[in-house]
């Protein structure tokens, strides 16, 4: 049941992992949960090491199933190579950890998601890895910022609490021609609508957390690279020691197979809500890159062939506690909490803290985050509005 020439992303999906010639006829691949893996001769036993997934020697190196995961999402994102780990966090510590080395310096985009900034500022520092932030909107510009010893530039474009959409085909030209790699973290674009190694990324990550899921019951990082790049990822990634559970791996191929018409919706249903945020006389800005007019607008168009159902919106005023909470408080659709990319709407206000040290953010009010879920878009509107009017009472 696997298609032999290259096929739509839809079809990859409903075809991934499908292998009931080895399983009795059951269309779906097992669940493996495996430490140990037997070698039936002593041939095999020396020789086992060579290989990585495929009767890996040991659980932590992977089993079929997570062999046909990985395969499915190096074809998704135009890869030769991909690997899956526990989370995104261990995804991003991965890349960084297997390009980087004591004495060189690191160029990282200003409104990175969180954890990432504190990886470097904290744990790279340790090992005499020097970090710069730079403006997300900086494109080009970037060469000013690179010195002889700048081994990685990281992009995360659109950031995930601001949404600024970086120039990557700009920075990556520039990075290539001092000798520079570019490692994205590609989670809101997903491995639907970018393609992350056609506009010069050279190791791409995700979140699979995120859309990969679907579900928010999961926790999964990707790491994806042509062939260059594997070898040494490889060898870090089966030391580290942050492979995934036999349980994930399931989990994540069954939410693959919906991620096409799950994102259509989200896309679907977030644009319907920013419009109608865009309306609000409440709201200042609506930070959604696929809006007409957004920040960003014009390169997600040229870089992207669709959006996901994460945005931010700024308002006019900064609400008093009291007014902010008799908004939050109420919600019935909206639950306030972190992560995104599941079935159901979220909202988050932001405080951004120690990001931003480059650059500040050209607003004053306050940033809120929202995940647009498979709700009905009129319901989730009808949420919003009932909650502007509970601030505007208690303010
Ligand atoms: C959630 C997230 C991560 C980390 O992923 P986990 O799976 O939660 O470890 C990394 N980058 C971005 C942009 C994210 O949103």
């Amino acid at each position: 049941m696997q298609p032999k020439g290259p096929v739509k992303t839809e079809t990859l999906l409903a075809t991934l992992a499908t292998a009931p010639d080895k399983h009795r006829g059951v269309v779906n691949m097992p669940v493996y949960r495996a430490s140990t893996i037997l070698f039936p001769t002593l041939a095999e036993f020396e020789n086992a090491d060579r290989g990585h997934c495929t009767y890996g020697s040991y659980g932590r190196y992977g089993t079929p199933a997570t062999e046909a995961l990985e395969d499915t999402i190096a074809k998704l994102e135009g890869a030769d190579h991909a690997i899956v780990l526990a989370c995104g966090a261990a995804a991003v510590t991965l890349a960084l950890t297997s390009t980087l080395s004591a004495g060189d310096h690191l160029l990282m985009v200003d409104n990175v998601y969180g954890p990432t900034r504190r990886l470097c500022d904290y744990e790279l520092k340790r090992f005499g890895i020097e970090t710069t932030y730079y403006d997300p909107t900086i494109g080009a510009g970037i060469s000013e910022l690179i010195q002889d010893n700048t081994k990685v530039i990281f992009v995360e474009s659109p950031g995930s609490l601001t949404f600024e959409v970086q120039d990557v085909p700009a920075i990556a030209k520039a990075a290539h021609a001092r000798g520079a790699i570019v490692i994205g973290d590609n989670t809101w674009g997903t491995p639907m609508y970018y393609r992350p190694f056609d506009l010069g990324i050279d190791i791409s990550v995700h979140s699979a957390t995120k859309y990969i899921s679907g579900h928010s019951d999961m926790l999964m990082g990707t790491v994806a690279c042509k062939e260059a790049h594997y070898a040494t990822l490889l060898r870090n990634f089966r030391v580290t020691g942050a492979c995934p559970s036999g349980d994930s791996v399931f989990l994540a191929m069954r939410g693959l197979r919906t991620l096409a018409v799950r994102l259509k919706q989200h896309y679907e249903n977030a644009m319907k809500v920013a419009n109608w945020l865009k309306s609000r006389p409440e709201v200042e800005a609506v930070l959604y890159p696929a809006l007409p007019g957004a920040p960003g607008h014009d390169l997600w168009k040229r870089d992207f062939s669709g959006a996901c159902g994460l945005f931010a919106f700024v308002l006019k005023e900064n609400p008093a506690h009291e007014a902010m909470a008799a908004m939050l408080d109420h919600l019935e659709l909206f639950g306030m909490g972190y992560s995104w990319g599941g079935y159901e709407s979220l909202i988050t206000p932001i405080t951004l803290g120690k990001m931003r040290t480059a650059t500040k953010l050209p607003y004053s009010g306050k940033l809120l985050r929202i995940h647009i879920g498979l709700e009905h878009p009129d319901d989730l509107i009808a949420d919003l509005e009932r909650g502007f009017d509970r601030m505007k009472k208690a303010a």
